[in-house]
């Protein structure tokens, strides 16, 4: 057959496990979704990761791509070195303190390497997507919560203990309502996909929209309370984007999630918003863009990562065999 490498990536979320085989420059062979058992024990969601990946590999294997490494994104933070799940996440109930790498190397005899969700979104982004080419880089995804993103100089940047880069956990108000994480006043819950169908509901008193989606298509369409969330949303997002241009100057600031998808205006408000907050110099040459890969980030991301993590440590190997 042919002798084509490819890569694995697998994207646990809390709705849905999205995964996928691709080459290493990000063509995508084949992608798949499954359900996440997020209220099951530890060991059904790495049974199910496991099998999602037995899946991919079967369909590698049948077109002739022999697989290198395996890349996983998990929500909460991740030793990266060891792979290791430490701590719990909000909206699960059992996944904590999980040995990932370890436990999937063993019964998938590949190399495995896990990150956060986020981080490897950015990764994604940075690799395939909006970032290619950038080496500075932010990346928010607007979903339930506030995804972020921090690729500094090249670099996934993680904090000390892995646990940084929780953009959507910066506070916007020191009087503002209480969060899970135990902060007050942040960020995603003003400026999240959850924040805008709260608003809608309350200040439409009482009718529902099913998902951002349907509130962008009812402000295309003229509703003044459509109208009054979006305005509010660009109003909450672009407050945070600016504190966080004036923190890093990135080259490239990225936005995903479903309402970013909206079209090119969501974006354009956004951008004006931040011109009129940010610090001159640290918004100088910043380009604001929306995320270009979607859904696919965040699985394409670990895929990459993956592959990545596993090259550093053979050129680490063969530096310390030669010495
Ligand atoms: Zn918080």
């Amino acid at each position: 057959m042919s002798d084509r490498s490819g890569l694995i990536g697998l994207d646990l979320g809390g709705t849905n496990i999205k995964y996928g085989v691709c080459l290493p420059d990000g063509t995508i062979i084949d992608e798949f979704i499954r359900q996440t058992n997020k209220d099951a024990p530890a060991e059904v969601i790495l049974n199910d990761l496991e099998s999602a990946a037995r899946q991919a590999l079967d369909v590698a294997r049948q077109k002739g791509i022999a697989i290198q490494t395996i890349g996983v994104g998990t929500p909460g933070s991740v030793d990266v070195g060891r792979g290791y799940l430490k701590g719990s996440t909000p909206n699960f109930k059992s996944w904590k303190d999980v040995p990932i790498k370890e436990i999937l190397e063993r019964t998938l005899q590949l190399p495995v390497y896990v990150d956060n969700d986020a981080n490897v979104m950015a990764f994604g982004e940075y690799r395939f997507g909006a970032g290619r080419g950038y080496q500075t880089i932010i990346s928010i995804t607007l979903g339930t919560g506030i995804g972020g993103g921090i690729i500094l100089n090249g670099k996934l940047f993680r904090g000390h203990n892995f646990a940084g880069g929780e953009l959507g956990h910066m506070s916007i108000s020191y009087r503002g309502r209480k969060c899970r994480c135990g902060g007050t006043g942040c960020w995603e819950l003003y400026a999240s996909a959850t924040s805008m169908l709260e608003n809608f509901r309350r200040w439409s008193k009482g009718r529902e929209a099913s998902s951002t989606r349907e509130i962008v298509d009812l402000y295309e369409q003229g509703d003044p309370v459509a109208r009054r969330v979006i305005e509010t949303e660009v109003a909450m997002v672009a407050v945070g984007v600016a504190s966080i241009i004036n923190i890093f100057n990135p080259e490239i600031f990225i936005i995903g999630g479903g309402v970013s998808e909206a079209g090119d205006w969501f974006i354009d408000m956004i951008r004006q918003r931040v011109q009129q907050s940010a610090m001159e110099q640290s918004l100088l040459g910043v380009k604001i863009v929306r995320a270009e890969l979607g859904n696919k980030a965040g699985w394409l991301g670990a895929a990459a990562f993956a592959r990545e993590e596993w090259l550093n440590h053979l050129n680490a190997e063969n530096t310390r065999l030669l010495t």
